[in-house]
């Protein structure tokens, strides 16, 4: 990253049995760090191509050229939003895309070795540091919190008990916040994913079909970790709390039936608005336009919420998951162009 606050990635996953099934052909190519899509029912129009700061490669065999593994894609982002994490900033690592698209894939991966994805990755080097790093002078500990966004309105999804919504309030000095959201205190990566399945099983499934679950709600994990300075000298204490987020969800496909317009006006309207503050942080940054610009941070409970983690003392991590199907063209396209404005 060369002082920009957002780090964009896209990664193209394998074809799945459907569309190998019916025969879909790829519509994506990339080189180095650009990506190119072709339009499959406009053969002579010329590839629509985009530069991101890494282009991921997963389409085809391990043994391609530029193929991308789960560890490449740690080291590559993961790594670097933690050693941030480590200096000081909040960090918030977020998936984007349709859904079957690769955003677990990518974020949580699977048991195998060599599967897992960017957060097991992240942890275990997280605990690793916090043992490593730990001295009589300096102690950590790590929690999570565990949170959806559903038609603007906050749920603990470690406490599914709590049937209400929580209030968002905002601290002079912390920022925005939910009051009363839980926070559990984790030793390892298992305690982790042991409360995200927890976690996942509370989430709202109001749709009939599972699949669009993800596309519905934002689901909003927070790893917090704390560093506990002991000064002998004065006996005095210092805690320093970190903020490292994981934001798993999909975006809206395009007609999808029996959405009630509403929920869909809050989805579209936190990922939009999520698109104009990053592409307003990206341009900031770009131009070095002065910090007084407004960015829109209030116009949708989910970046306000993440005010703290987008702008400011931060650094974003957005990946951009694909399909590399034609059926699903015009949905890998909106993602890309997603993807385009946060550069
Ligand atoms: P999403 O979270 O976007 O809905 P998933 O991560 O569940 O999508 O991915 C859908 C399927 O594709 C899963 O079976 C997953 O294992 C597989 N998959 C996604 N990305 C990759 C990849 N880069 N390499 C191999 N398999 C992948």
């Amino acid at each position: 990253m060369t002082g920009a606050s957002v780090k964009v990635a896209v990664r193209v996953r394998p074809f799945n049995s459907r569309e190998v099934s019916r025969g879909a052909k790829c519509v994506i190519q990339m080189q180095d760090n650009s990506t190119c899509i072709s339009n499959p029912k406009q053969p002579k129009e010329m590839p629509k191509s985009f530069t991101f700061d890494y282009s991921y490669w997963s389409h085809t065999t391990p043994e391609d050229p530029g193929f991308a593994s789960q560890r490449q894609v740690y080291l590559d982002i993961g790594e670097e939003m933690l050693r941030h994490a480590f200096e000081g900033y909040n960090v918030c690592i977020f998936a984007y895309g349709q859904t079957g698209a690769g955003k677990s894939y990518t974020m949580m991966g699977k048991q195998e070795p060599g599967q897992q994805g960017i957060i097991p990755q992240l942890c275990e080097d997280l605990f690793k540091r916090t043992v490593d790093n730990a001295s009589p002078d300096l102690s950590f500990s790590v929690e999570v919190s565990y949170m959806e966004i559903y038609c603007e309105r906050v749920r603990d999804l470690l406490n599914p008990k709590s049937k209400g919504t929580l209030r968002v309030r905002e601290h002079p000095i912390m920022g925005p916040y939910v009051e009363d959201l839980s926070k559990l205190a984790v030793t390892s990566f298992h305690d982790i994913a042991d409360l995200m399945d927890c976690g996942n099983k509370a989430r709202t499934v109001a749709a009939t079909n599972m699949n669009e679950t993800s596309s519905r709600s934002h689901a909003v994990f927070t790893i917090v970790f704390t560093q506990k300075r002991h000064d002998q000298m004065t006996n005095l204490d210092t805690e320093k709390p970190y903020k490292l987020l994981y934001m798993p969800w999909g975006h809206i496909a395009m007609g999808v039936p029996c959405r009630p317009l509403q929920e869909g006006a809050n989805i579209n309207k936190s990922l939009t608005t999520l698109g104009k503050v990053i592409s307003t942080l990206a341009e900031m940054q770009n131009s070095k336009k002065k910090k007084s610009d407004f960015i829109p941070y209030r116009d949708s409970v989910l970046t306000w919420l993440l005010k703290e983690n987008l702008g400011g003392n931060s650094r974003t991590a957005m990946i951009a998951a694909l399909s590399p199907a034609d059926i699903n063209y015009e949905e890998t396209l909106s993602t890309l162009r997603y993807a385009d404005r946060a550069k």
